[in-house]
């Protein structure tokens, strides 16, 4: 689990983001302009800053400018607009270990502060497990293969995001509407039955008795 401090003034996409990094167990907090974001980044209780650039009040080149000239080395993922080149080697000139173009996929997103927190920790600790296991199936979240009694299976990207999130949550009903926000992003169709279709693609690989239906609701992982 980690602390990960979001400034984002875009109400919607800052609470996507807060409610995704809940559902893998992190901690996130928001501050909604540059100022108050800088003093939380600078309190040191944040492993992970995710940073829009346009901003109110200081604009995120500016944040990043003073939270590295003050010392933190506190790994930055800035959010930019799509095509704004200038913003990236901006941004990545001022500090940022890495950037997320407008509109991004949450599973992108994820992947990216998975690295910075494994870089960051050296490669171990806490932050991060190589391997989820739950009633003998494993999860190697290196490679994406499982390893179930009856043999090894890799998984796509999709299908891996969507056996992480379960994987963290063994036991708990997560409803359709989460996995498709987590796994496919908030520009998604609700009415969309992707999130059957690949629960279906798990329980080939996983067994069929791995993930149970919850009527009306969602699915669950049988622990
Ligand atoms: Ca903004």
């Amino acid at each position: 689990m980690a602390q990960i401090l979001i400034v984002e003034d875009e109400e919607r996409i800052a609470s996507f983001v807060a409610k995704g990094l809940r559902a893998e167990g992190h901690q996130p907090t928001i501050s909604p302009d540059g100022p108050s974001g800088l003093d939380e980044a600078l309190s040191g209780r944040y492993d992970l800053m995710v940073l829009d650039i346009g901003l109110p009040g200081m604009d995120g080149f500016e944040v990043l400018d003073q939270l590295r000239s003050q010392g933190s080395r506190m790994p930055v993922i800035i959010l930019t607009a799509r095509d704004s080149v200038t913003d990236t080697v901006t941004g990545l000139d001022a500090g940022a270990d890495d950037y997320m173009a407008k509109p991004f996929r949450f599973a992108e997103l994820m992947a990216r502060v998975r690295l910075r927190l494994r870089t960051a920790s050296g490669g171990d600790g806490a932050a991060f497990e190589d391997e989820l296991v739950v009633r003998g199936i494993r999860l190697d979240r290196r490679t994406r293969r499982v390893s179930t009694p009856a043999g090894d299976e890799e998984l796509s990207a999709r299908e891996f995001t969507l056996a992480e999130m379960f994987f963290l949550n063994p036991g708990q009903v997560l409803t359709r509407e989460q996995l498709l926000d987590h796994v496919w992003g908030y520009d998604f169709d609700p009415g969309s039955n992707v999130v059957d279709v690949y629960v279906g693609y798990l329980r080939k690989k996983l067994g069929v008795d791995a993930i149970a239906t919850v009527r009306g609701v969602g699915y669950r992982l049988n622990t």
